[in-house]
């Protein structure tokens, strides 16, 4: 087989030989087209299996649940809904084509209605449309994977990633997608090896693949030379052996003695299993919404995984922000799946007072976990002061409950993301005990250049002399105001831009457990104070 070279852009560094896992091709890219007769008979079948495959979960879910999958699956079985499909069919165009061009029409037109129960409905058609399509290909099914896989698609959502089992390692080749987006801040923070912006390409690459997620190269089929001349870094820059390196090093202070506290980036439980507690500050960032993504209506289970986090870092503080979804991290049944710009819509703290109910399960959670160790809320995506102001007092309303029903809870200081450039320029004007700079968004949003979208990625730029300016006047305001500012997002880990942030006045740093060597590295190699 010949061995040969692509390129794209470096969003996680690591090198990584694995085999190619494409995922997320459907409609006519995998699937053959067949007679009309039988892509008609195709279509019956995936619209049949779609409405069979839902009979053992409405028979255990019971109550709404069921109750919408049995609507569903009425007007899957109503032939309307397939009248203006099988005519295309004939027409020559794929069974799956036609479903879906069909069903965007319907979706379309109850989205464009007057009536708010229509326009709701939207999202039951959607649904429809995505399984009977999943059932084209065998029905919706977890990836299969025996570890290491590197995996490959057009881009790749942040929750797949999250199901997707890491522990073996693997890599990410994506034809799309940004370096800052969360996907790349999830790969990072798993030190799992991720190039981005391949093009079109993706969909042939195939067979054995050596990548390297910081040159951002690609190698399929490489030959043994290759391989054997690479696989020192190969070992070396495996995922557990940085993992365990963290263990060994010693802190930050810059070379003129200035301390830096750095702390950890985390987004679940496994990011920190195998790191020391002592060789950080504590946690300056836990991005819930993958933290427990799986439990927004599970207080106790909630509250289990913030203890662990308390009991691991043994006193040191740990900052939990309550959930950020929205934007790119959307959250089934939780965040709107039908707006036209994510990124300025329902996100973060917006979407926790509209869903005052799941709030209020996390801020128990937090409120109890807080009695076993320094526990600091931090609200994301705060714009108003009346964000903050409404967020206290769903955290004195819960305080309340909790005293009256005499369980045990801790007293926690709250703070906030500093995220909007509105914010930035008067945090004085918010009522917080901390504040934390979300460089990720306050560069998308300073800049008009979505993180999500690598052809703008030269444009999102916090070494913009107006994302730095924002930056260091947050900082002055909280170093003389005796307010503690942070930064976690992903400028607080790169070498270009560290230099930057300490001289802007930023003393505390948050970073993903997989960059705290580097960090901490570049840091001592830094001085702050001038020399005449
Ligand atoms: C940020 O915006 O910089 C940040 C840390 O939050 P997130 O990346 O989770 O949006
Ligand atoms: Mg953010």
């Amino acid at each position: 087989m010949i061995e040969k070279h692509f390129s794209g852009t470096g969003a996680s560094t690591g090198l990584h030989v694995g085999r190619a896992i494409i995922v997320g091709i459907i409609g006519g890219n995998m699937r053959e087209k067949l007679e009309p007769e039988d892509e008609k008979s195709a279509l019956k079948t995936a619209i049949n299996d779609a409405i069979a495959s839902t009979g053992n979960l409405i028979a255990t879910l019971g109550g709404a649940e069921a109750e919408i999958l049995n609507i569903q699956n009425a007007l899957l079985s109503d032939d309307a809904l397939t009248e203006t499909v099988w005519p295309q069919i004939e027409a020559g165009v794929s069974a799956h084509d036609a479903w879906h061009s069909a069903l965007d029409i319907e979706i379309a037109g109850y989205l464009a209605s007057q009536d708010e129960y229509f326009r709701a409905r939207s999202t039951d058609l959607i649904d429809i449309r995505d399984r009977v399509s999943a059932h084209f290909f065998g029905g919706p099914k977890p990836l299969a994977l025996a570890g290491g896989e590197i995996i490959i698609a057009h881009d790749l959502a942040p929750s797949l990633f999250m199901e997707i089992e890491w522990s073996h390692g693997g890599g990410i080749i994506l034809g799309a997608g940004s370096t800052t987006s969360h996907v790349a801040m999830l790969a990072r923070a798993k030190s799992i090896p991720m190039v981005i912006g391949v093009g079109d390409i993706w969909k042939d690459l195939h067979g054995t693949i050596l990548m390297d997620g910081g040159q951002g190269s690609i190698i399929e089929n490489p030959s043994s030379e290759t391989k054997r001349l690479l696989s020192s870094e190969i070992k070396v820059q495996s995922s557990s052996q940085a993992r365990e390196i963290v263990a060994e090093d010693d802190g930050a202070i810059t070379a003129d003695g200035i301390k830096i506290s750095v702390m950890l980036n985390i987004a679940s439980l496994d990011d920190i299993a195998t790191i020391n507690a002592n060789v950080c500050n504590g946690i300056g960032l836990t991005r819930t919404e993958f933290f427990v993504r799986d439990a927004i209506f599970h207080e106790d289970v909630q509250f289990d995984r913030y203890v662990a986090l308390l009991k691991w870092a043994n006193g040191r503080p740990v900052t939990i922000r309550t959930i950020d979804a929205g934007g790119d991290k959307p959250l089934e049944g939780y965040t709107s799946p039908r707006e036209a710009n994510p990124f300025l819509g329902q996100r973060g703290i917006r979407l926790s007072l509209l869903h005052l109910d799941i709030f209020n399960i996390q801020l128990r959670a937090l409120l109890r976990a807080a009695a076993f160790g320094p526990l600091k809320i931090m609200l994301p995506m705060v714009t108003r002061p009346l964000d903050v102001e409404d967020a206290r007092a769903a955290v004195s309303a819960v305080k309340l409950e909790l005293l009256n029903a005499g369980v045990p809870f801790g007293e926690c200081e709250l703070g906030m993301m500093v995220e909007v450039p509105a914010v930035a320029l008067c945090p004085q004007i918010f009522n917080v005990d901390f504040y934390s700079i979300g460089s990720n968004d306050l560069t998308q949003y300073a800049t008009a250049a979505s993180r999500d979208n690598g052809d703008v990625a030269d444009y999102a730029d916090t070494a913009h002399p107006g994302v730095m300016a924002m930056i260091e006047h947050v900082a002055d305001y909280g170093n003389s105001a005796g307010k503690p500012v942070s930064l976690c997002g992903d400028a607080g880990s790169d070498p270009h831009f560290i230099h930057a942030l300490l001289k802007a006045g930023i003393r505390t740093l948050s970073v993903p457990p997989a960059a705290l060597l580097s960090t901490n590295a570049v840091i001592r190699s830094l001085t702050l104070t001038e020399r005449i």
